[in-house]
């Protein structure tokens, strides 16, 4: 079965968030390295990094994964905007490194006033460019399915084998499954045939093994909408049966599952909460 937690603020530093998930009852963890608001960030200390990874090993933390700044678009037209990108996703690769975290989850971008091919090209050529400027990292990336609003990339299967064959490094680049995001994209999870189905056709397009981490949402909009709308475990159009039988499937042992719910840290602790309850 999977590890269990959320995604937990990293206010006052990166080592207050191993304590905070503790207490939240987490034992897998997702954080921003840094603002993702903004463009500038500062460096962390090293008294940062030996204080994060100290707490993860203290508070027994079984996994964990960063998530990208939500400003960065490898997809962009703008050259200025992708070059930008570039720059702080290279630092995010870094600073994950740096921290031993396993997994860096990044949105696949969107390829606005441009076309969708070439918004591909686009991505798949940053990826390649960073990857090799990084080969001695053990990082790993992880492309975040989404839910397809506009020109964002990454909202079927098919997209992102396509863009994880493409730039062929196939050990460094994986999947994160959101399961807000692929239910407003289309894929019926809402039932349990309905969620074999969509595990089925995902291993028959990327391949289960490929399947690294999830994040755990329900939907407020519904099926197909395309619109990104998360909802607290069991209150939305995906419902407790489907989470139930996730966190129970042999199939993702030890994963990462974290919540992004709404409500701040109330909610992912009554989320958490069922999620244990669910737990066989
Ligand atoms: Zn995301
Ligand atoms: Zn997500």
């Amino acid at each position: 079965m999977g590890l269990l937690g959320c995604h937990v603020s990293i206010a006052g530093g990166v080592q207050n968030a191993p304590i905070r998930g503790h207490e939240l009852g987490c034992e897998a963890i997702q954080i921003f390295t840094r603002n993702p608001n903004q463009w500038k960030s500062n460096a962390l200390t090293d008294e940062q990094i030996q204080g994060f990874k100290a707490g993860i090993k203290t508070y027994n933390i079984q996994g964990a994964m960063t998530h990208s700044i939500y400003l960065i678009n490898l997809a962009s037209g703008d050259k200025s905007l992708r070059k930008r990108s570039e720059r702080a996703f290279l630092n995010e690769m870094d600073r994950s490194e740096a921290l031993g975290i396993p997994f860096l989850v990044f949105h696949p971008g969107s390829f606005r006033e441009s076309t969708e091919k070439k918004g591909i090209r686009r991505l798949v050529s940053s990826l390649q460019r960073l990857l090799n400027q990084r080969l001695e990292q053990s990082l790993v990336l992880l492309i975040e399915n989404t839910a397809g609003a506009g020109s964002l990339l990454g909202s079927n299967f098919e997209q992102i084998a396509e863009i994880r064959e493409r730039i062929g490094l196939p050990n460094r680049v994986k999947v994160c499954f959101d399961t807000s995001h692929a239910f407003a994209a289309g894929y019926d999870l809402s039932s349990l045939e309905g969620f074999e189905e969509v595990m089925d056709q995902f291993d028959a397009t990327i391949g289960l093994e490929q399947l690294q981490a999830f994040h755990l949402n329900d939907s407020l909009t519904e099926l197909g909408s395309r619109r990104d709308r998360h909802e607290n475990i069991g209150h939305g159009q995906i419902g407790t049966a489907t989470f139930e039988r996730l966190v129970n499937d042999r199939r993702f042992q030890r994963h990462p599952m974290t919540l992004e719910t709404p409500g701040g840290d109330e909610w992912f602790q009554k989320n958490l909460q069922l999620l244990f309850q669910l737990r066989r």
